[in-house]
């Protein structure tokens, strides 16, 4: 048994508690590798920013679970170095899908668990989510559930056709469960390909797709259901054009990738949204720097010439969602 204390990191109550009260939101980034990570830790530590590391499956799968974990304990000491002093970093379970990883995780230094039991009926998934609540509060060890069904690809979770979160299912599922946080289904979609050409309409001007919006009116009458209650959106990366055009320019093939425009994201952050999860952003961006440097410079194969760009591009959309997207800046 390793607590998460022990490592430096944080668990979400405070942080959660405060991003409620002060009108924005906490970034929640993935990370898989190591360039990810220190442009994650280098945007946090220059912008005083609270940071969820969130790891999947796919990561876990990848990067194998343990190596994620000492990166992350690493994380903390670098944020130390950077001249952070007191940072706020949490290490957090995406998409657990058992009972048996959740406690795994909780039992090897995460601070922060999601039991994503969103595909099982309602009375089943209050059951499993209730479960690992139990047993993270035993090690306080904050836990997010998830209710309604969000569509699209990440990783190994995957659905077809989205349905948004009931609102009247909310009081309910919160209490029985003890969640301290609900990720809700109100529009946003996991991957790059967010909507189908058909869902959208396109920009004469352009030519772009332009999603239909966010469900604000669900998002609303949830807080009303549950004031203050801190609240999660999944799969709320905005494709940013600059770089589908990028990959597109340099031998890749990405049509009609889309995402949740960032006006609706900043708007969901003073709302009752207090963790927002951007994932496909950084890969857009690491990608899109990989293929112009090497497309640019044919003759270039050392690694850290091509992964260095592709970490400075990461560390910039950070800061960017950071201070322009969740005004997250300056509070830890
Ligand atoms: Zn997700």
């Amino acid at each position: 048994m390793v607590s998460y204390k022990d490592l430096g990191l944080v668990n979400t109550r405070e942080m959660f508690a405060k991003a409620v009260k002060g009108g924005y939101a906490i970034p929640a980034f993935n990370f898989n590798n190591m360039e990810q990570l220190q442009a994650i830790i280098q945007a946090a530590a220059e912008t005083k920013s609270p940071v969820i590391l969130q790891v999947s499956k796919g990561a876990r799968n990848y990067a194998n679970q343990t190596l994620l974990r000492y990166m992350a304990q690493g994380a903390v000491e670098y944020a130390k170095e950077l001249g952070w002093e007191n940072p706020q970093i949490c290490l957090h379970l995406d998409h657990g899908d058992s009972f048996e990883l959740c406690k795994s995780c909780v039992d090897f230094g995460f601070s922060s668990v999601m039991i994503d039991a969103s595909s099982k009926p309602y009375e089943e998934n209050i059951e499993l989510s209730r479960r690992v609540a139990e047993y993270a509060h035993k090690y306080d060890v904050t836990v997010e559930a998830e209710l309604g069904v969000l569509a699209g690809v990440e990783d190994e979770v995957s659905a077809e056709e989205s349905h948004y979160t009931r609102p009247e299912e909310v009081i309910d599922f919160s209490k029985r469960t003890g969640c301290d946080s609900l990720a809700i289904s109100v529009g946003t979609s996991h991957g790059a390909y967010k909507f189908r050409p058909e869902q959208c309409t396109r920009d004469p001007k352009t030519g772009r797709l332009v999603p239909p919006p966010l469900a604000f009116d669900v998002l609303h009458e949830i807080e009303k259901k549950l004031p203050g209650f801190p609240i999660v959106l999944h799969g709320s990366s905005s494709v940013p054009q600059e770089y589908v055009d990028i990959i597109n320019a340099n031998g890749g093939h990405l049509p009609d990738a889309v995402g949740i425009p960032e006006e609706q994201l900043r708007e969901a952050s003073r709302s009752a949204v207090c963790k927002i999860n951007i994932d496909s952003d950084s890969r857009l961006a690491m990608t899109a720097a990989i293929r112009k440097t090497l497309n640019d410079k044919p003759g270039e194969f050392d690694p850290r010439k091509y992964l260095g760009p592709a970490r400075d591009e990461m560390k910039k959309l950070y800061i960017h969602k950071i201070v322009d997207v969740l005004g997250s800046d300056g509070k830890a």
